[in-house]
């Protein structure tokens, strides 16, 4: 296993202004892990209730996921439901059925606890130290966290982040997180935190990296339609983490590739609803696109 992927997994219902669903598959787990597989061996640590249907099961499996670390609990499955507006930049949270997630603590399976890269969905800080304590000595700890625990829990996401290596938030959160609205010195500040990459997110307008006072930036694929952007942080999140855990090293250039590749994957995950334009996906699929982004990016001097 190269790369260990917790958080949720789940129903989400969704309603965009290109349609609407009723509890299709979604959960960050969910959108991360299958975007890594394309790139490494993926294991997830998550749970579902009863009412979970063996056909997600069979669709993980068929992703080479490990589902070593899936528990089932006797209950409801945890059920999201939004509605975007116009702009879909913005969405409002219609409900939140924790369900069994709500008694979630995440047992890292033996088999699982010298993974040398890990992905910390958006789930309690507590439940993301808990994760960390069980571990080894992960390589590259990637933390993805919101503003909800921003507020809430202050003093418990300071613990992880002193252990974590990549941090992904968007740019409200990392402003949030630091009282800067600059993303240049929210960066700086989040580094004096811990985490020495920092990776802000600006939706459709692409992700940024700031890393050894270094600035890249990775456009959002130009799309003629936007179908959901549900899981679209964690479908990149899934991409930049399923890339450097093939290319087992950090360096600046591997960086800047899974930033795009983490772009690439994502404007696939928003063309349809929730995984399923993941589903069919094929590598060749995620190379052309790869070329499109450098083709999108490059220029000449005179
Ligand atoms: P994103 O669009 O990247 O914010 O991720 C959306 C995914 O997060 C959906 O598939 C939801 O099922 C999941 N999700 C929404 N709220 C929560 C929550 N409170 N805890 C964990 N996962 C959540």
């Amino acid at each position: 296993m190269d790369l260990l992927v917790v958080g949720s997994i789940g129903f989400d219902s969704i309603e965009t202004p290109h349609g609407k669903t009723e509890k299709q598959l979604g959960g960050t787990a969910v959108f991360c892990s299958v975007a890594a597989s394309y790139f490494t061996k993926v294991g997830m640590v998550a749970t579902v209730g009863s009412d979970f249907p063996e056909h997600h099961v069979d669709f993980l499996k068929s992703k080479n996921v490990d589902l070593t670390g899936l528990t089932k609990l006797d209950g409801e499955t945890f059920h999201w439901g939004a509605r975007y507006h116009h702009n879909m930049n913005r969405r409002d949270t219609l409900f939140t059925h924790l369900n069994v997630f709500e008694q979630f603590s995440p047992e890292i399976p033996q088999a699982y606890r010298d993974t040398p890269f890990l992905f910390l969905g958006n789930i309690a800080p507590s439940l993301q130290m808990h994760v960390l304590d069980q571990m080894t000595a992960p390589k590259i700890v990637a933390l993805d966290t919101m503003n909800f625990w921003i507020e809430g829990t202050p003093d418990d996401l300071a613990k992880v982040l002193r252990k974590t290596k990549v941090l992904l938030v968007n740019d409200e959160e990392a402003a949030q997180l630091t009282g800067e609205g600059n993303q240049l010195k929210a960066a700086k500040a989040i580094n004096k935190m811990g985490p020495e990459i920092v990776i802000i997110k600006k939706g459709e307008h692409g992700a940024a990296m700031i890393h050894d006072n270094e600035y890249f930036y990775a456009p959002a694929f130009p799309l003629d339609q936007v179908s959901d952007p549900t899981g679209a942080g964690d479908t990149f999140a899934g991409g930049f983490m399923g890339y450097l855990a093939k290319a087992s090293r950090i360096d600046k250039g591997t960086l800047r590739r899974a930033m795009v590749f983490g772009s690439a994957m994502a404007s696939f995950a928003v063309e349809n609803f929730s995984v399923e334009r993941l589903r069919h996906l094929v590598s060749d699929e995620i190379d052309q696109r790869f070329d499109a982004f450098h083709e999108m990016v490059s220029f000449e001097r005179e």
